[in-house]
């Protein structure tokens, strides 16, 4: 009669064993949309959280740019550009990349790293530069020495001091103009994004760091002193690429372009 039960309740609590053994054994769906994730894939998708419309336009060579850029760094206002000194603007001398080296962004000092790197504007991301292994500081300053000899920075060189950087195309003006800015040190990049996708006006890119520059080498409090956003803005007319201001002697007109670039 025992042996009766006990085969009788084993066989009602087979069906629920067999449903856990399924449960258990059957592939993670979890663990398989987190593995898709990391396969290329639209970076409007992967910055869900940005608020980014759910359409990813194809790349649209002859994209319309829109003015006024946004600030690119998030929670900072774009009048610290009117006490930018003249040695973080575009035309200051860089003599540590040789006697005609110059410096051809804005640096824009942060006090400390991590705050967000925005895009200014709309557009397509055309370069991405993610150093994995940074040389050592002993490394930078022999790969220096290259710049001082030749007199200039060679671009390898250059690619090396920009650290972990993102270029992203703006698009055109009526007036045929074409833009694109550059955005330098960063401490990392938001995401996995790749080269051709679409960001919005405004999307976090990165955060602020100190790669490629001598801070990133330094500790603590001096790291963080060290951490800017370098930000470029080139424009594209007559079949040359001009960085805004880089030609201005006077750095009071270097910095009213600036502003104007962000000024409503
Ligand atoms: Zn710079």
């Amino acid at each position: 009669m025992l042996r009766l039960n006990i085969t009788r309740i084993c066989l009602t609590l087979l069906p629920f064993v067999i449903l856990l053994l399924w449960l258990g054994l059957r592939p993670d769906k979890n663990a398989e949309r987190l593995n898709s994730y990391s396969s290329p894939k639209s970076l409007t998708d992967r910055l869900a959280y940005d608020n980014s419309s759910k359409e990813t336009p194809d790349f649209n060579p002859n994209h319309k740019i829109v003015f006024p850029l946004v600030f690119p760094i998030k929670g900072m206002k774009f009048d610290i550009i009117k006490n930018i000194p003249d040695s973080r603007l575009p035309g200051a001398a860089r003599l540590y990349r040789g006697a005609n080296a110059t410096h051809i962004g804005v640096d824009l000092y942060t006090g400390k790293c991590g705050l967000e790197v925005v895009s200014p504007a709309s557009g397509w991301i055309i370069s991405i530069s993610p150093f994995e292994e940074f040389p050592d500081s002993r490394t930078r300053d022999s790969i220096l020495k290259i710049t001082e000899k030749a007199g200039f920075t060679p671009e390898p060189v250059l690619s090396n001091l920009h650290g972990i950087s993102v270029v992203v195309f703006h698009g055109w003006n009526d007036a045929g103009e074409g833009f694109y800015s550059r955005l330098s040190h960063l401490e990392r990049l938001s995401s996995n994004f790749k080269v051709g996708d679409f960001v919005n006006r405004g999307q976090i890119l990165g955060y602020v760091g100190a790669t490629g520059t001598s801070a990133q080498f330094k500790t603590g409090k001096e790291k963080e002193s060290g951490c800017h956003l370098h930000f470029e803005w080139h424009v594209l007319k007559d079949g040359k690429d001009t960085v805004l201001g880089l030609k201005e002697s006077d750095f009071n007109a270097k910095r009213n372009l600036y502003l104007q670039l962000f000024s409503p």
